[in-house]
């Protein structure tokens, strides 16, 4: 087994990552930046080197300082959790010329899913069914006004780089798409170095369903189930998810289980990754774009099949085989993650920064929490804002979602402001407890002003 693993990452992840380590008698070296010296996980790991000053470019994304941390250490592996260096191919292969070992897929995969572009062709290649739109980037705007004339409106523009939720813009008239796609690719350039953009249909009210894949280096590759992740911010970013989506016909999720081994495999994909669907109301499923790293809502996924992907990964990264086949793969209860984030919903959800002076957390049966905060820690204006995870697990849908409104009733923070309330409003809504829910039900939710 591995010796020693370094977790390029900070908070809630590298905790996470932190803990599988110890469990497994790896050790673990954690890295932060001088605004995180506090932060849980530089608490917590066996060692700890400071990387730099607090922004992201001065150390979790300073690659010279990274990898001087790997040689200082002697880490054998690391591992990179989500976002900074997670999905860049040129930090797998920079490990790669230092003997080290990267705890995800190769560089050449993580390049081949690398943008959306690519990894559409990838499924196509596959027989996937990908959303109807632009084969390739489109070059102009009047490109961009042919592909949508074959496809009709509305649109969506898409960054080729994108992530996160950014890069994205609805076009509902020929009018309006001249000046869109401007600010769309400006925004794109400015964000992730690259101006291009897809065309693609718009899909009315989907969900957005995602099935978790892990294959070892021996050709051995499993779907461990979906996540339905509709309740999605304004910027498309996920709040609240689960497992199973209990609405998916069998068929439908074998089906897609099966295309998302396919497209993983034909770009000969290792380790763990995620292949991102949207599903219309009559079940029709359509590629999004494959995420080729550990995702922030994994737990739900390890609740209801049992699997603890952390010591998976670095399991298969250390050239184990696979402990199961597909026919071994069992659901079981439901689970449900809500994220807690240091955002003001009376302030249009404008980040909080400060000293929590009170954190009294939810506890209980089913009940798990991811964080690296405490009382008497600090939020810095740095770091994405994402203070905590609730995971809830039941043996019912029904039962989980009670569980997440008992759970979000006796969180309690003080010193800075949470999305709590707001949650606790959400989970509440008659039409989330029933389950009947899509991508655009947070939006009309706030426009009815339960924001
Ligand atoms: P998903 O939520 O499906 O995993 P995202 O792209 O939303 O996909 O998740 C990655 C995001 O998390 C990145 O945009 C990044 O800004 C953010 N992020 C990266 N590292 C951390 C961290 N340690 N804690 C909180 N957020 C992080
Ligand atoms: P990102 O890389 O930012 O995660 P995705 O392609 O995964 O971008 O899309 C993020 C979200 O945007 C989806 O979950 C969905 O809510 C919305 N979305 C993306 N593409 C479409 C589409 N063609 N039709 C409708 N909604 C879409
Ligand atoms: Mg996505």
């Amino acid at each position: 087994m591995l010796q020693k693993v370094l977790i390029a990452n900070r908070g809630e992840i590298a905790c996470r990552v932190i803990r599988a380590c110890r469990e497994m008698g790896i050790r673990s070296v954690a890295v932060y930046s001088e605004a995180d010296a506090d932060s849980l996980h530089a608490l917590i790991a066996d060692e700890a080197i400071c990387v730099g000053a607090g922004s992201n470019s001065d150390s979790y994304l300073n690659l010279a300082n990274i990898l001087m941390a790997v040689q200082i250490s002697g880490a054998e592996a690391v591992h990179p959790g989500y976002g900074y260096f997670s999905e860049r191919s040129n930090f797998a292969e920079a490990l790669r010329s230092l003997n080290v070992g990267f705890i995800g897929p190769t560089a050449e995969a993580i390049e081949a899913m690398g943008d959306k572009a690519k990894a559409k062709e990838a499924a196509i290649r596959s027989k996937c069914p990908v959303v109807p739109g632009s084969k390739g980037p489109v070059p102009s705007d009047t490109d961009a006004l042919k592909v949508a004339e074959e496809i009709g409106y509305p649109i969506l523009l898409k960054a080729v780089a994108g992530g996160g939720g950014r890069g994205i813009r609805r076009v509902d008239s020929p009018t309006e798409l001249s000046g869109l796609w401007k600010t769309a690719s400006a925004e794109a350039q400015a964000s992730f170095g690259s101006g291009e953009m897809l065309v693609e249909k718009l899909v009315e009210h989907p969900r957005h369903v995602e099935i978790q894949i892990i294959g070892d280096q021996h050709g051995n590759m499993v779907y461990l189930g979906e996540r339905e992740c509709s309740i999605q911010n304004l910027r498309h970013q996920k709040i609240v998810e689960e497992a199973p989506y209990s609405g998916l016909p069998p068929r439908v999720r074998k089906a897609m289980g099966e295309a998302a081994v396919r497209v993983a495999k034909s770009v000969g994909y290792t380790n763990a990754g995620t292949v991102e669907f949207l599903v219309d109301k009559d079940f029709h499923y359509y590629f999004l774009e494959m995420n080729t790293r550990l995702q922030v809502e994994h737990p739900i996924t390890e609740e209801i099949t049992g699997v603890d992907l952390v010591k998976l990964m670095l399991k298969v990264a250390n050239g184990e085989r696979l402990p199961m086949k597909q026919a071994d793969v069992e659901i079981k209860g439901h689970s449900i993650e809500a994220r807690i984030t240091a955002q003001d919903p009376d302030k249009d959800f404008a980040p909080s920064t400060g000293c929590i002076t009170m954190w009294r957390q939810p506890g209980g049966k089913g009940v798990r929490m991811e964080t690296h905060c405490y009382a008497g820690y600090s939020v810095s204006p740095y770091y994405d804002p994402m203070l905590a995870k609730i995971i809830v697990t039941a043996s019912t849908r029904l039962e989980a979602v009670k569980k997440l409104q008992t759970a979000l009733y006796e969180f309690e923070v003080a010193g800075i402001a949470t999305n709590i309330p707001f949650l606790r409003r959400l989970v509440a809504h008659p039409k989330y407890v029933e389950g009947d829910f899509h991508t655009g039900f947070v939006p009309a939710f706030l426009q009815e002003g339960h924001g």
